[in-house]
């Protein structure tokens, strides 16, 4: 047998080999289809190919280990993309430094082969993003989304220290009724609403400052749709990577399949709900890129299980491998994968018998496992299945082919699981996944002698803010504490949905001194914050008790210690913080 290192190696250097191979072919496919839009400079759709041919070229420079290559179809993919979305107002203008750009991509791509910048590297041309314009909105500003303060919790500016990113949508809409409505309805939720009447209302100015989403009310389904995709108006918000929300009355197949075609994310009858609407705007303007998945290699070969690694490392994959199956649990514990990939015959014991005592632990139900073998008795594999393996791959395995299928199953596996952890309202996680990470974290911090604070948060009189202002204005609260919490806390504190308007939030490696003060700052933020009524902003306050270990000795002691301090401090006056300590506060044992 061959070194599996150098066979990947030998592989993956075909593969480079033959893609450089064939670049100066996708050159010369660029070069005449930048002749094309000199040639007919007013029809979009051959400046559109020619920048998703650049875009796919980018991409596909950066995959194949040519990043100079992908650096420069990158600059040259921005001037383009800034063009569409000028308008091609002023081609004349840019048209030289295009056709600078493209040369210089060709020269790369059929130069000697680079593969990291160096200091003699042909200067790539300037190119219009890189220059800086005039304050004013003219139409050959970049169409980059400006960072502003958020307005939703910068109504005390000592609040918002951090600058978000615009919340701003477009709402096309001719209804002036329906319109004011849905301005009102979805800034409680800290989008600002731009309204237009139709889509030719919009102006080349407006076009400077691009919204995160677009929502169009469709009062007369084909013909607007076909106004809008011939005015190119939906490729221009395509390409700037808008989302296109379409509301209407039309509930037949083909006006949906016809806000498909335009390009719509997403299709809501009317009557509207708000929420449902909120939660697909949060959705689609989240800017939360993906964490890498996770995956866990169990193999007690680690030559073998290093050439899965490698291969799904440089499919960009975060890989954590075990050699033995009795250090699987702290693997799992510390690193919480998306998949796990398990040998199946392993010395000590089978792979099917270590699922089923991963399978054992609630908190590990859901992670698929997929096992790895050359073994083909269908008997054997069903008797996998049957001990919790969620499906077999078998060895030998293209490395492309275990890319895909591990992603596929990865990607799945992430999306179903945020179902089942998340909470719809606010995404946060919800109560059973709160309190598994709570043991996961409490276990971690006693293998590791660090501190960990559990804190439970609930919102007071919460029941006179849904009385006074409604049910709508009290899910606004809700959200914006959730917010609130995710701006203020480090990305490795875990918040979660506890209840109704009680939150839960765990502060790995952190004492009750820190915790304390980190809540009690994010309390007085939250205090200060105007929440809109449907005629008048009031403000909301919350509770909080925290509890720590080692003080606290396990998840249960640390929730009944917090839930006891968090019910002292409502008792003595709300919208204040209580430290449980065992001297005060015993906890009772039964
Ligand atoms: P306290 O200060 O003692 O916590 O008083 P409270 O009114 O907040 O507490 P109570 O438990 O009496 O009321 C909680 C209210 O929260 C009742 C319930 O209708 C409301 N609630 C629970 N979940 C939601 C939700 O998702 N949205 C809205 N708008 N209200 C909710
Ligand atoms: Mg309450
Ligand atoms: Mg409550």
């Amino acid at each position: 047998m061959g070194d599996p290192f150098q066979e990947l190696q030998d592989e993956l250097d075909k593969l480079n080999q033959a893609y450089r191979e064939r670049l100066p072919e996708k050159i010369r496919v660029l070069e005449t289809t930048w002749a094309k839009v000199l040639q007919f400079p007013t029809q979009g759709e051959f400046l559109q190919e020619f920048h998703l041919k650049v875009h796919s070229l980018t991409g596909s420079g950066a995959t194949y280990g040519l990043p100079v290559l992908s650096d420069a179809s990158r600059k040259l993919e921005l001037a383009l993309k800034d063009l569409i979305i000028t308008g091609m107002v002023d081609f004349d203008l840019k048209k030289d430094s295009i056709q600078a750009l493209l040369k210089g991509l060709k020269e790369i791509a059929t130069g000697p082969v680079q593969l990291a910048p160096g200091p003699d590297l042909p200067e790539a041309p300037s190119i219009p993003e890189e220059t800086p314009l005039p304050a004013e909105a003219s139409p050959t500003s970049p169409p980059d989304r400006p960072l502003k303060i958020k307005n939703y919790v910068d109504l005390n500016s000592q609040i918002v220290t951090k600058p978000v990113e615009n919340r701003v949508i477009w709402l096309i809409e001719d209804d002036q009724a329906m319109s004011e409505s849905l301005r009102h309805q979805l800034g409680y939720f800290g989008y600002e609403v731009t309204c237009f009447d139709r889509t030719s209302t919009i102006s080349e100015i407006a076009f400077n400052q691009l919204p995160v989403a677009v929502i169009f009310d469709l009062t007369n389904s084909k013909e607007q749709l076909n106004d809008l995709g011939e005015k190119g108006q939906t490729q221009r918000f395509k390409m700037a990577g808008v989302p296109l929300v379409f509301i209407s009355a039309f509930t037949d197949l083909d006006s949906r399949l016809e806000a498909v075609r335009v390009g719509g994310k997403a299709y809501l009858t009317k009557p509207i709900k708000t929420r449902e609407l909120i939660d697909i705007l949060d959705k689609l303007t989240s800017l939360q890129v993906p964490d890498p998945y996770q995956i866990l290699i169990i193999d007690d070969d680690l030559t073998v299980a290093n050439h899965y690694g490698v291969t799904l490392r440089r499919a960009g994959m975060k890989i954590r491998i075990v050699n033995h199956p009795k250090d699987v649990l702290k693997a799992l514990a510390e690193l919480g994968p998306d998949l796990i990939l398990m040998d199946f015959h392993m010395p000590g014991c089978t792979g099917p018998e270590l699922a089923a005592v991963i399978r054992q632990q609630q908190a590990y139900v859901s992670i698929p496992i997929v096992f790895l073998s050359a073994e083909t008795d269908i008997n054997q594999q069903l008797e996998a299945m049957g001990r919790g393996g969620d499906d077999f791959l078998t060895k030998p395995i293209m490395p492309s082919h275990l890319v895909s299928s591990i992603t596929i199953r990865a990607q799945r596996s992430r999306i179903l699981r945020e179902f089942m952890v998340r909470d719809s309202l606010t995404g946060l996680l919800n109560h059973t996944e709160t309190k598994a990470r709570l043991n996961l974290e409490v276990a971690r911090a006693k293998r590791n002698g660090e501190q960990v604070t559990f804190a439970m948060l609930d919102i007071d009189h919460f029941k006179r803010v849904n009385d006074t202002f409604g049910h709508l204005a009290g899910d606004g609260v809700i959200k914006s504490i959730s917010r609130l919490l995710q701006q203020r806390l480090r990305k490795t504190d875990i918040i979660g949905r506890y209840g109704g308007e009680e939150f839960a939030v765990i502060l790995p490696n952190t004492g009750t001194f820190n915790a304390e003060k980190v809540l009690n700052e994010i309390r007085e933020s939250f205090s200060n914050i105007r929440h809109q009524g449907e005629k008048i902003e009031f403000a909301a306050t919350f509770s909080c008790g925290i509890a720590s270990f080692p003080q606290y000795q396990d998840p249960f002691q640390l929730n009944t210690a917090a839930d006891q301090a968090l019910y002292l401090a409502k008792d003595s006056g709300r919208n204040r913080l209580v430290v449980a300590r065992p001297d005060t506060l015993p906890i009772e044992q039964d």
